[in-house]
């Protein structure tokens, strides 16, 4: 074992823990987004909420700063945004489906008044979407004016698929992947003293090159501290009226979707947590934070049948334990290629009532390039038989992929409705389009629109599936 690797295994194994006095104030920020649309489940910052517990047990003074609040307030139209304003006119077929551009969470004000407030050494930022960078700088930005000399640390999607790009405006460093074992390392380092090459997955700026430390490190996840839930506000824990808590069972994916960025941040390996494990957290979720819903984040639930089983077996046997157990969904979608009847059951003896499956086009041939792991006859079959077993399902498909045409995109809608379900597009966007681009790569904004596909046709496909026209 290299003994940069070595070392992160003892941090958070806390064998030989090479430090007793580590006490480094440090502050976790989750920025506000902008768009025309967000989901609440997006509120929950989970990836922070683990570092934090990593950084406490290591000592820490840790603290959170969740500006992606309930909170809203309408914005004016960016000028990027500009090709959609022809669009937004009277509800129609034709017309954009959201309303205004709008800011989610904290205002900026009260961010600035927080962060000047703010005591903390190291500050650690998430960038999750590249499509959000503006929000991740602003909030670099406004560190730096109160905090010349506090260290940033940013990490997510955004920061493991580019981090040039935050190390050139504003982070002194970046995590590339899992940050549980890099931040108590850098932690540790920006205390003591120590050279951060010995920190995994961490990039930093030398002469101007982004160069990148030693390899890249996934730790075990059965030995991470669980998620520290009692640092959000309690409304952030909230959704459909209810208490609401999400959780992971395993990271990664076993698929290799060529859409997805799901390995690079997770990497190759497809890890899953002990069902013991799990079924103690969501113990700690009901006691201590009166979770009515668990909504798995996992990016594949059940990557294989023996996962399904086992893991479903081990919910319905806490289940039938209490008097009260909490409704689980898995709103990321759950990947079918290894569902069946029995599954769906086990299920809906588990407690779940309703189900997201991705079918992502009706094409076999676009499926196929995509690298999609089953066919649309299974996906069928599966929907079919959740719907009978009285779920209710939600079924989603990807407009504008690169290679669909306006009739196969009709196609699919066609046929999901045909099968009795609620279809939901999700508008094609490029996750490794060119930096001028970035800001329109988002689903709200209709930026795949190509010229066998116009953005017309594009929105009237969308409207197609909304109930309401
Ligand atoms: S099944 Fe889902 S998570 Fe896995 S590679 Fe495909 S899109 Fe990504």
């Amino acid at each position: 074992m290299a003994a940069a690797t070595a070392l992160a295994v003892n941090f958070v194994t806390k064998k030989n823990y090479p430090c007793i006095r580590c006490q480094l104030k440090i502050c976790l920020v989750n920025p506000p987004i902008e768009d025309f649309y967000t989901t609440g489940i997006r509120r929950q910052p989970l990836g922070l909420l683990y570092i934090a517990s990593s950084l406490k047990s290591a000592g820490h003074e840790v603290s959170l700063l969740n500006c992606h609040t309930n909170k809203r307030s309408g914005m004016e139209l960016p000028a990027e945004f500009s090709y959609l304003l022809q669009y937004m006119k009277p509800s129609s077929s034709e017309s954009f489906p959201f309303t205004g551009y709008t800011h989610y969470g904290m205002s900026w004000q009260e961010i600035e008044k927080r962060i000047k407030e703010c005591s903390a050494e190291l500050y650690l930022v998430s960038s999750m979407f590249t499509t959000y960078y503006e929000e991740t700088l602003r909030i670099f930005a406004i560190i730096k004016k109160h905090h010349a000399l506090a260290v940033i640390a940013a990490g997510g999607h955004h920061a493991s698929l580019h981090p040039g790009h935050l190390l050139e405006n504003g982070a002194n460093y970046v995590i590339q992947g899992e940050g549980e074992i890099p931040s108590v390392m850098l932690a540790h380092i920006i205390e003591h003293g120590g050279s951060a090459a010995d920190v995994p997955n961490l990039c930093l700026s030398e002469h101007g090159q982004v160069k990148k430390t030693c390899t890249r490190l996934t730790p075990d996840i059965d030995a991470l501290d669980l998620p520290d839930r009692k640092l959000p506000a309690p409304a952030s824990m909230r959704g459909r009226g209810k208490k609401f808590v999400t959780m992971i069972a395993s990271r990664g994916c076993p698929n290799r979707c060529s859409f997805c960025t799901s390995r690079i941040v997770w990497g190759k390996s497809f890890r899953e947590r002990r069902s013991e494990d799990v079924i103690r957290e969501i113990k700690i979720c009901v006691q201590d934070h009166g979770a009515d819903i668990i909504n798995f984040e996992d990016d594949n639930l059940f990557p294989s049948r023996e996962r399904a089983l086992t893991l479903l077996e081990a919910l319905i046997m806490e289940k039938e334990k209490h008097a009260f157990y909490p409704e689980f969904t898995a709103m990321n979608g759950i990947s079918i290629e290894k569902l069946d009847g029995d599954i769906i059951m086990m299920m809906k003896r588990a407690g779940f009532r309703e189900i997201d499956l991705s079918l992502v086009s009706h094409s076999d041939e676009l499926q196929k390039n995509e690298r999609r792991p089953f066919s649309s006859e299974h996906f069928l079959e599966i929907a079919c038989y959740a719907l009978s077993a009285g779920f209710k399902v939600r079924g989603y498909f990807i407009l504008g992929l690169p290679g669909q045409s306006v009739e196969e995109a009709y196609e699919t809608v066609s046929f999901m409705k045909n099968s009795g379900i609620s279809v939901f597009p999700s508008v094609y966007y490029n996750v490794l389009a060119p930096h001028d681009q970035w800001k329109m790569q988002r689903s709200s904004a209709f930026f795949n629109a190509r010229a066998d596909f116009p953005r017309d046709e594009l929105i009237k496909c969308f409207n197609s599936c909304r109930p309401d026209l």
